[in-house]
């Protein structure tokens, strides 16, 4: 069954594996966020104990709070993700992963031959039982910082339209309305998307992040019984980034110290690389005169004094769906430069105060800290192609 697409994918998978091999990072369950599944219209998303996970791997996979309904490449991110995990456990449970430290430890200089010839040996059936009780955590990175109308995607979770441009993260449970009986249904919802609906629609008091994670979960539940999974069994977790993220980090952590780094002068350059902007940006937020959040509308740089330019523009921007649909929002015209703290503690604080947020490249590179809250052994990129 997977025989084809391990002869496909032999030289990434050989990487993945020798990562497993190399992998000194960390898995901090509590930072992330979990279903506790109760049954049908009983779950409830929590924070796992700290210390859970059977190791410290973990794989990432992206997300999409703005989307009411799980899209193809969401599922298709999930079941890639779900067979590198049952994949990572085969080899895990049975001492390759041991063996293949041993021979690094060795220097053996044709271990890239020997992990291919062996994944090219593996029993498919192996792996699809090790897909029912995966080693390997599974999560789900929803990006926090986004605005619904980003994409043109806040008809999706009827968001007020007074809540269009304010950031994911903080769209409390009136701000949004189920609604399967509008034009959406003809064309984006099947029926499984509008059952769960349906059955987020019957639960209380529930934040648009966290709807978005039982959205998934569901949906991913589907997915899995088709293979004879129970989701029950799967190390799942879903993380809210960047801003989540920031409260929970002690000061002490090294993402603030790569923050104030970066807002030298010297690695100001770097940041140009990093973001390909010639006038890059690290942290941005929300305008504090009319609350316009999208980073399409403000405009942030990071200017030669240290200070930061935050400008709320009043050019029109078009924020398109997939579908070609676009609609035009502009901001207020309000400019402030501020001096951001220099000291990690004061960093952390001003993130925190002002529910700031920082440029993708900044996000991405810190899962490579070894302090910061997960260090996934890889990210499940790409899309379905259609
Ligand atoms: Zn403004």
């Amino acid at each position: 069954m997977f025989d084809q697409q391990i002869q496909e994918n032999i030289f990434s998978l050989s990487k993945f594996v020798y990562y497993l091999c190399i992998h000194t990072g960390h898995f901090n369950s509590e930072f992330l966020y979990k279903v506790k599944d109760s049954g049908p219209g009983n779950l409830e998303v929590i924070t796992p104990f700290k210390g859970e996970g059977v190791n410290s791997y973990s794989i990432m996979m992206g997300g999409e709070i703005a989307n009411s309904f799980t899209t193809l490449y969401e599922g298709e991110y999930f079941l890639k993700a779900l067979f590198l995990s049952g994949l990572a456990s085969v080899l895990i449970r049975n001492g390759f992963i041991a063996k293949y430290k041993e021979l690094l430890a060795k220097e053996v200089d044709n271990l890239d031959d020997i992990i291919q010839n062996d994944l090219r040996g593996l029993d498919s059936d192996l792996i699809l039982d090790n897909m029912k009780t995966p080693l390997v955590a599974i999560v789900s990175s929803l990006d926090n910082d986004i605005v619904p109308i980003r994409y043109n995607k806040h008809k999706y979770w009827g968001v007020d339209e007074s809540k269009e441009l304010v950031r994911c993260s903080e769209i409390g449970p009136s701000d949004y309305q189920i609604n399967i009986d509008t034009e959406l249904e003809n064309y984006l919802l099947t029926k499984m998307d509008k059952d769960i609906l349906i059955e987020i629609s019957g639960y209380d008091d529930i934040s648009l992040e966290k709807a978005k994670i039982i959205q998934l979960y569901r949906s991913f539940q589907k997915l899995t019984e088709k293979l004879g999974i129970n989701i029950k069994n799967i190390p799942l977790y879903f993380s809210l980034s960047p801003i989540n993220t920031f409260s929970k980090l002690d000061s002490s952590n090294s993402f603030f110290e790569v923050l104030r780094a970066l807002y030298t002068l010297d690695n100001r350059n770097l940041q140009r690389k990093l973001s390909r902007r010639h006038e890059p940006w690290i942290i941005s937020w929300k305008c504090s005169k009319c609350g316009n959040s999208s980073k399409s509308v403000l405009y942030s740089k990071l200017l030669g004094d240290g200070k930061t330019k935050i400008k709320c523009r009043s050019k029109k921007v078009d924020f398109v769906n997939e579908s070609g649909e676009s609609i035009t929002k502009s901001g207020c015209g309000h400019e402030v430069n501020i001096q951001i703290p220099k000291d990690k503690e004061g960093i952390r604080n001003f993130l925190i105060e002002k529910k700031a947020t920082c440029n993708f490249t900044v996000k991405f590179l810190s899962n490579v800290l070894k302090d910061y809250y997960i260090n996934p052994i890889c990210l499940v990129a790409g899309d379905i192609g259609i």
